[in-house]
């Protein structure tokens, strides 16, 4: 797989001095003189900001200015000045769509294992126990049912913060396990993806055959008359978009969000052609007919509602 650099890196790397060259490690050095305390500094231009401060202020994505992140907590998590929805958790998005108190968690005992002894920049294993401490998710999905406006549907929410959202086996079980009852139950059934990760590379083809499981799984929903609302979010890439985000009866999707397969630097690099303004957004899609509607987050909610009682009918 391509190793991307983000652009950030090439810019702060431009405006500090060469490093030297690495010398092969051979003795510790030791510690390095204290500096002499007398030499005044000269005049230097000031270090380009490191962000703000974390809880307080954010920078949007979607404009680049600093937000007060209250504000936009209070519309959802979507920035007050230009309307880009930012990243809400699992947790918090069930929270948002559920009416109060309703959900009931569909299989959180399941737990990941690492079959393959993967590791990457650090053993898979390691990472998934950080990965834990640090959302307060046992894995990238949660699944359960509860009611939208006192309707009772099976739902589903994908997290982009636990390993990108990827779908790994413990995913794609508990999203086949949430659509296999919901099937009997006959239950309206709701997905939410925030997935930039696609299928979860850590478990090798034991995450790629997910992507079949899970569709599986949707086709005998299908067949026995179930509706399944898929919501995709920013962002929806790889075997996620591949596989049950795409396969929605209904499909939406929140505006501005990043959908796709492969990102589109890897696009561009591989096929060399400009591609085309707004490539990969919500409305770019539902301009070539990939998605039904995009829904703003605060019309989620009500769009749901309506989208099953128009259907049941
Ligand atoms: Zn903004």
């Amino acid at each position: 797989m391509e190793r991307r650099t983000p652009p950030a890196a090439a810019s702060q790397s431009a405006g500090k001095s060469p490093t030297p060259a690495k010398v092969p490690a051979t003795k510790p050095t030791p510690p390095a003189p204290a500096p002499t305390p007398a030499a005044p500094l000269p005049a230097v231009t000031p270090r380009p900001k490191r962000g703000v401060p974390e809880g307080l202020w954010q920078k949007c994505d979607g404009c680049q200015q600093t937000i007060y992140r209250k504000e936009a907590e209070e519309i959802l998590n979507v920035c007050p000045k230009c309307g880009f929805h930012w990243y809400v958790s699992a947790a918090k998005r069930i929270e948002q769509l559920l009416d109060a108190g309703t959900f009931e968690e569909w299989d959180g005992g399941l737990r990941p294992t690492d079959p393959l002894g993967f590791r990457d920049k650090k053993p898979y294993a390691e990472r998934l126990i950080s990965e834990q401490r640090r959302t307060g998710l046992s894995d990238a999905a949660l699944t359960g049912t509860g009611m939208i406006r006192a309707r009772r549907v099976a739902c589903g929410v994908t997290d982009s913060s636990f390993i990108m959202g990827s779908m790994g086996s413990v995913v794609g079980e508990r999203l086949t396990r949430l659509i296999e009852r919901a099937t009997p139950q006959k239950l309206p059934l709701i997905i939410i993806s925030a997935s930039g990760g696609g299928a979860r590379m850590h478990e090798g083809i034991l995450s790629l055959m997910q992507m079949a499981k899970v569709s599986a799984a949707l086709a005998r929903y299908s067949q026995a008359g179930g509706l399944f609302i898929s919501v995709l979010t920013n962002p929806t890439m790889g075997g996620v978009a591949a596989s049950f985000a795409s396969l929605g009866d209904l499909c939406f999707a929140e505006p501005r969000a990043l959908i796709g397969f492969a990102g589109p630097r890897t696009i561009k690099a591989t096929i060399r052609v400009e591609l085309p303004k707004g490539f990969q957004t919500s409305e770019f899609l539902l301009e070539h007919g990939f998605i039904d509607r995009i829904v703003a987050r605060k019309d989620l909610k009500s769009e749901i509602a309506r989208a099953i009682d128009y259907c049941s009918r």
